[in-house]
């Protein structure tokens, strides 16, 4: 992928969300872009940052620390940590990303209020939930995320600010739209006047448009803007 090539793809992605948001009656302004740029290298986000990219996501902690260390010469830029999370993985998550939204379990939740260093803002944090029930899929399950609520919300260092999910995948918008829609029932059932859970991160490459229908407010897109990723560990 050429780096002109990034900047006119984010472009194409970009036209897409505000012809969704259109569609859906919703202001693009309140759809926030999560580039997601697991397995590319660091001239990839530069050259999306110079394209007016500002929020990044990444999957594997290691591999996303190197790059955000070599990257901290660019003021203003966001990294949302959306990959599982291992037990061992916690402390480097904790100190280079600003959001986690694969928060699954107390005990990583505990690992990662603790392991936060001092004097760095609250981790902006979403639950993942696992709307699909796929057995093999990370996530809570929807009847166990009001506990896990409880749990998160009880951590100092931790900001809870909504929910994110990996539907199953599907060419089907109708099933897309029925995943994304039961996400975000959930919200509103589990939200209150102190805990609006306002951010549902939900939506991807293949279907963003049926995410932004269904009140997505942070869409995490990789390919359509960085190319297809190496089958090795890509996911
Ligand atoms: C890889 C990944 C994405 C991006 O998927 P694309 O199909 O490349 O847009 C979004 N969310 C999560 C959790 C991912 O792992």
């Amino acid at each position: 992928m050429s780096l002109e090539a990034i900047a006119e793809r984010l472009h194409k992605v970009r036209h897409r969300i505000a012809t969704a948001a259109l569609l859906a009656g919703r202001d693009p302004g309140s759809i926030e872009l999560i580039a997601v740029s697991k397995t590319f290298p660091a001239a990839y986000i530069r050259a999306a940052f110079a394209a007016g990219q500002r929020h990044f996501g990444e999957n594997y902690a290691q591999e996303a620390a190197a790059k955000i260390a070599s990257l901290n010469d660019l003021n203003g830029i966001v990294w949302h940590f959306i990959g599982p999370i291992q037990g061992n993985k916690t402390r480097i998550i904790s100190e280079y990303f600003h959001w986690v939204h694969s928060v699954d379990r107390p005990k990583v939740a505990e690992r990662l209020s603790l392991q936060r260093p001092p004097g760095t803002p609250a981790l902006k944090v979403c639950l993942q939930v696992n709307v699909s029930g796929e057995s093999t899929k990370s996530g809570a399950l929807p009847e166990e995320t009001g506990a896990l609520m409880k749990t998160v919300e009880s951590f100092r260092n931790l900001e809870l600010l909504g929910l994110m999910t990996i539907p199953e995948m599907t060419q089907s918008a109708t099933s897309q739209r029925e995943q994304f829609k039961a996400l975000r029932a959930l919200r509103d059932e589990l939200r209150r006047a102190d805990l609006p859970l306002s951010t549902l991160s939900m939506g991807m490459s293949n279907d963003l448009e049926s995410a932004v229908m269904e009140g997505a407010t942070m869409l995490r897109v990789g390919r359509a803007i960085f190319g297809e990723r190496l089958q090795a560990n890509g996911r």
